[in-house]
């Protein structure tokens, strides 16, 4: 069925990269039409750290993660797969959020500001400097600018034949809360053979355990609770806590095929925030601080283009690539260095060791993965 009313921006996927976008663009008179594929509020595989990078930025926005219970969070503790561990004071600090109560919190505040359509966008095309979206419930919309903020992997890559979808992605993850005895303040990242588990407190006083592993460590066992016994617990840290945690989740979350391949921030004339532009690894705590950076980035471009009424297409596409580079490209650098590092047994101890006899350099990889606190 065709809609024949046109908006400004259609953004397609309501996480945390399209929610913000869409409570900017909103708040600044544009009419806005977002399009997620699930109702609200619901459980994501995701660590749920949050960078304060971001929180003088959702303050504007008028969301404050406090007023649900988020717990705020300033000490790193990581382990090597044997357990040996290392400690920091997190140079900028953060807060435990899980994504449940997160995301709804931007959602309750954007859903009276702007059109929310839930249905999942199957098609998008650009003829004659406007855009067609076409839904699985087979709505059609029109508009002048499109969002991908559609997540690390979706039908649309496959549609929009993007590269990273030829290559393979040999990592999978798994998340739930538990009930265990664990500090406020405290984000952990416990190593293992062939991946990591973060742990940290929510604003449920439950803790979210979310690892990643390549599949390759995975196929071994088959079963997450095997996996679990039996390879992740060869970390003392993680043995106490599968022992001694208690399930919230009546299963774990799980996803696979998790790409860290380089991405396009503008694709087919859509600009892609968030992961859909791409996904730093998850162990620098940083994807969802730069998915919502990078709705501000974009926002406030457009919004100079909207409010001068002088919209040149390729110059805005122009100059969100070169800030998103610019913002984000060394930070997904050092992000892959780090993976590296950790993921190889010699190179790891040699690591550890460094960063015990030079206590500075635990602090300073961290800022190289983050930006600075902007509004
Ligand atoms: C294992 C793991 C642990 C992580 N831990 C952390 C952490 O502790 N801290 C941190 O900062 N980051 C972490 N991240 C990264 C973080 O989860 C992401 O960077 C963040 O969720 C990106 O937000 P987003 O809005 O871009 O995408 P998402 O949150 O994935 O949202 C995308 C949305 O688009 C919707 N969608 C998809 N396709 C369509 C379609 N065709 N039509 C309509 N809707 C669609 C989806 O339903 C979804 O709601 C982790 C990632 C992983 C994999």
């Amino acid at each position: 069925m065709a809609n024949r009313t046109k908006r400004d921006v259609v953004i397609i996927g309501g996480g945390l990269a399209g929610l913000s976008a869409a409570l900017h663009l909103a708040n600044n008179n544009c009419k806005v039409c977002l399009i997620e594929k699930n109702e609200y509020p619901h459980h994501r595989v995701c660590g749920e750290y949050v960078s304060n990078e971001v929180l003088p930025y959702l303050i504007s926005l008028g969301i404050n993660p406090f007023s649900v219970g988020a717990k705020k969070i300033s000490k790193f503790e990581i382990t090597d797969s044997k357990g040996a561990p290392l400690k920091a004071s997190l140079p900028l600090g953060g807060f435990g959020i899980s994504r449940y109560a997160f995301d709804n919190l931007l959602f309750e505040a954007l859903k009276n500001k702007a059109e929310i359509i839930f249905d999942t966008v199957e098609k998008v095309t650009f003829e004659e400097n406007h855009f067609s979206v076409t839904t699985k419930k087979k709505n059609i919309l029109k508009a002048d600018f499109v969002i991908g903020a559609y997540g690390k992997r979706s039908n649309l890559d496959s549609f929009l034949n993007r590269k990273f979808m030829q290559q393979t992605s040999p990592w999978l993850a798994v998340k739930a809360h538990y009930d265990y005895d664990f500090p406020d303040d405290t984000v952990a990242l416990h190593n293992f053979k062939g991946g990591y588990c973060g742990l940290s407190k929510t604003e449920t006083n439950t803790v979210n355990a979310c690892y990643l592993s390549t599949f390759k460590s995975f196929k071994k066992y088959g079963v997450i609770d095997a996996f679990q016994k039996k390879e992740l617990s060869k970390n003392p840290y993680l043995d106490k806590f599968f022992k001694e945690a208690k399930p919230i989740f009546k299963k774990p979350l799980t996803i696979s095929q998790v790409s860290f391949q380089k991405k396009e921030p503008v694709k087919n004339h859509i600009f892609m925030l968030g992961d859909s532009a791409g996904l730093i690894h998850p162990l620098c705590g940083n994807g969802m601080a730069m998915a919502i950076k990078s709705s501000q980035i974009f926002s406030e471009l457009f919004l100079k283009a909207f409010q001068e009424n002088n919209f040149d297409r390729t110059k805005l596409e122009e100059d969100y690539t070169a800030q998103w580079q610019k913002e984000f490209g060394e930070r997904l650098k050092t992000g892959r260095f780090i993976q590296r590092i950790l993921m190889d047994p010699f190179a790891s101890k040699v690591g550890f060791s460094l960063a015990k006899i030079v206590p500075s350099l635990l602090p300073k990889l961290i800022e190289k993965t983050h930006g600075s606190q902007t509004k």
